[in-house]
């Protein structure tokens, strides 16, 4: 499961367990993208931040892990070099790459985008207030699946610790220690 993880929440965690279930997977591994490609503009925390967060928040999940791939890789992540690498790992596993409603509209528009669905089948998991259009992507390679609406997103959790308001139960109790740790999201939107 590709994110920025800035920070991890419980929209995420529940959407992983929910692809793992359907899909009987054995282990989801979260990626913590280094330099998000469409997220130029923005402001991102240190990856170190966002990796630690994200270990935090799987660590009492036998089958959830966090990978460093696209943490250690200099320079954009794409998502072809993160399955590349994954696939480098586990040269016998079959991957599903999971995302969002929202992600998976650019997948036309990713870095060598033919070649992403011969690497792993590619699951969108929706989320609310966003309404998935799949058209003119390979159907056999491409599922969506529905899960429990959990209006919850990183830039919300941001916006409330830079307002100091409460974001208990959005994120795991680890990380709402590790935000206040770090003082992280104080300065910034
Ligand atoms: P930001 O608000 O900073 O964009 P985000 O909450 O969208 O953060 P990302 O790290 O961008 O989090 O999300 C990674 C993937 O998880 C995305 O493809 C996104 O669509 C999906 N996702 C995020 N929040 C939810 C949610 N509440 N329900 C389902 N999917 C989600
Ligand atoms: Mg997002």
């Amino acid at each position: 499961m590709g994110g920025t993880f800035d920070p991890v929440h419980h929209g995420h965690l529940v959407a992983a367990s929910e692809v793992a279930a359907r899909f009987e997977l054995d282990e989801v591994v979260f990626v913590p993208t280094g330099h998000p490609t469409f997220k130029q503009e923005q402001e991102v925390t240190v990856a170190e931040h966002r990796y630690l967060m994200t270990v935090i928040a799987t660590a009492s999940n036998p089958r959830f892990t966090v990978s460093r791939v696209d943490v250690d890789r200099e320079g954009l992540t794409f998502t072809v070099d993160t399955l590349r690498d994954l696939k480098a790992q586990r040269p016998d596993a079959e991957l599903f790459f999971i995302t969002g409603a929202d992600a998976i509209e650019q997948i036309l528009t990713w870095k060598d985008a033919e070649e992403l669905f011969t690497m792993a089948q590619f699951v969108a998991v929706t989320r609310p207030g966003h309404a998935l259009s799949v058209d003119g992507l390979p159907g056999d390679r491409v599922h969506v699946l529905e899960i429990p609406a959990l209006a919850i997103s990183s830039t919300d959790v941001r916006e409330r610790a830079r307002a100091g308001q409460p974001v208990w139960y959005l994120v795991p109790d680890g990380v709402v220690q590790y935000i206040a740790k770090h003082r992280l999201y104080r300065g910034q939107s």
